[in-house]
């Protein structure tokens, strides 16, 4: 069996954790690359509501082997509560869950950072999640980050933090704030979290390498999305981790040449968390059907999110980026009340047409939607499992997107539950997880 990437195709909560809860069936190991506790994906099992932030989705299946990649930032406080709540649920997160001992960790300091570095911004605030994310991802590539691995050796935890806690200091004392932060309770609670949890620090690319080795698949998830990626992303209202395909191989240790297909995951419309520009943005009234249909408010803040029809600039640019092989989307049921439904195909721009996803914000923002009207279906396709099950408008719905975003569409997802899934015959996706 191959190693696949799952990648969100839009601005996140595309469904991404349905998708890869679905195809870990097939596979007997799933690695999260990048992000923390700021991604929430929510998975619906029969009656149950799982959501999860850091542990990869795979855990909801038992003997799946877990892997929390090294791209990947880690509050231990709130990686241990989620721990907790899976169990709670049921859910065994044993033996079979690895921490990479290269993950770097989130600490106080980073929600303090963070709630400084939004006030500071005034109204050009990112709109994060306010979960030390952004700051934890700054102390990394500041060289000042501490590691899962640092809490192997506890002794030297104070002195790791030596310049993790200059860096805090410095930037509280320029914004005449008191430092607030309590290191030695910091580091007592690190220990104590080592003593808990070393058995699960190990070194990630070693476990993925030796799992490859052994002939089993892994499956990739992705958090957050093509559009939020701190590179390829519209900066920089983005996250700041790599959240396309390309940042597997550096989130994992697992090396591109082992990776073998890339899957996007998308809505049949589009939604956005956040501040910064979305050209398919919709009027108030398609928002409230969208919104109200969809149950749009996000799986970690609550937040509604803004929602608009899907944008098929936005899209080919996502399959240009992750080289996908595969498009699954999500929530077509959310579009089935409609009697026609817009699509963006290509942007205006000072009167010139853009068929290609800009990466000046500015420009972006100026972009005016070019919609086409695809006929809707005004029936129930619910719970559809098989293709032949949709209305023809459905279907040809679907057919114009995968046309419009340059690549075949392998999973549509008609409703939250694992078995109200379409495969689609004959594609890349049916291919690998027949
Ligand atoms: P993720 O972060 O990409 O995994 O997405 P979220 O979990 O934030 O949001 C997706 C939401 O849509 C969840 O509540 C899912 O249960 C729900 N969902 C996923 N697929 C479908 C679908 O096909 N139809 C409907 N109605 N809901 C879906």
């Amino acid at each position: 069996m191959p190693n696949i990437v799952i990648v969100g195709a839009q601005w996140g909560d595309e469904g991404k954790g349905k998708v890869v809860d679905l195809l870990t069936r097939k596979v007997q190991v799933v690695a999260r690359y990048n992000g923390g506790h700021n991604a929430g994906h929510t998975v619906i099992v029969g009656d149950k509501k799982f959501i999860v932030h850091v542990i990869p989705s795979g855990i909801l299946h038992p003997g799946i082997l877990c892997v929390i990649g090294n791209g990947m930032v880690v509050n231990p406080s709130a990686f241990e509560k989620e721990k907790d709540e899976l169990e709670a649920l049921g859910v065994e997160v044993g033996e079979s869950l690895v921490i990479s001992d290269r993950v770097h960790l989130i600490l106080p300091h980073h929600y303090a950072l963070e709630a400084l570095s939004e006030d500071a911004r005034g109204a050009n605030a990112i709109g994060t999640t306010l979960r030390g994310t952004g700051p934890a991802y700054e102390d990394k590539a500041g060289r000042r980050g501490l590691t899962m691995g640092d809490l192997l050796r506890p002794d030297a935890l104070g002195d790791k933090l030596t310049e993790a806690r200059r860096h805090y200091e410095t930037i509280c004392r320029g914004s005449g704030r008191e430092p607030e932060v309590d290191w030695d309770q910091v580091v007592a609670e690190l220990r104590a979290f080592g003593e808990r949890h070393g058995s699960k620090i190990k070194d990630g690319s070693l476990v993925l390498s030796q799992q490859i080795a052994q002939g089993y698949s892994i499956l990739f998830e992705g958090a957050q999305a093509t559009l939020l990626d701190l590179d390829h992303g519209t900066y920089p209202f983005v996250t700041s981790s790599s959240a396309t395909a390309g940042g597997v191989a550096v989130g994992t240790g697992v090396p591109p040449s082992r990776i073998d297909g890339v899957v996007g995951v998308a809505k049949a419309y589009c939604t956005r968390v956040g501040t910064g520009p979305f050209p398919s943005e919709a009027d108030e009234a398609g928002v409230e059907i969208l919104r109200g249909r969809g149950n749009e408010y996000g799986a970690t803040t609550g937040r509604p999110r803004r929602c608009g029809w899907f944008d098929a600039v936005a899209a080919r640019y996502a399959t240009r980026v992750n080289g996908f092989d595969s498009l699954a989307i999500t929530k077509l049921d959310v579009l089935d009340e409609l009697d026609e439904i817009p699509v963006c195909t290509e942007y205006r721009y000072e009167g010139q047409t853009l068929g290609e996803f800009p990466a000046d914000l500015a420009v972006l923002g100026a972009c005016e939607p070019v919609y086409e009207g695809l006929a809707g279906w005004k029936s129930s396709t619910s719970g559809a499992r098989d293709w032949a099950d949709l209305p023809e408008a459905a279907r040809r719905y679907i057919e114009r997107l995968s046309e419009l975003a340059r690549v075949q569409v392998g999973l549509v997802s008609t409703g939250p539950d694992r078995e109200q899934t379409i495969i689609r015959a004959g594609s890349a996706l049916a291919s690998w997880f027949a």
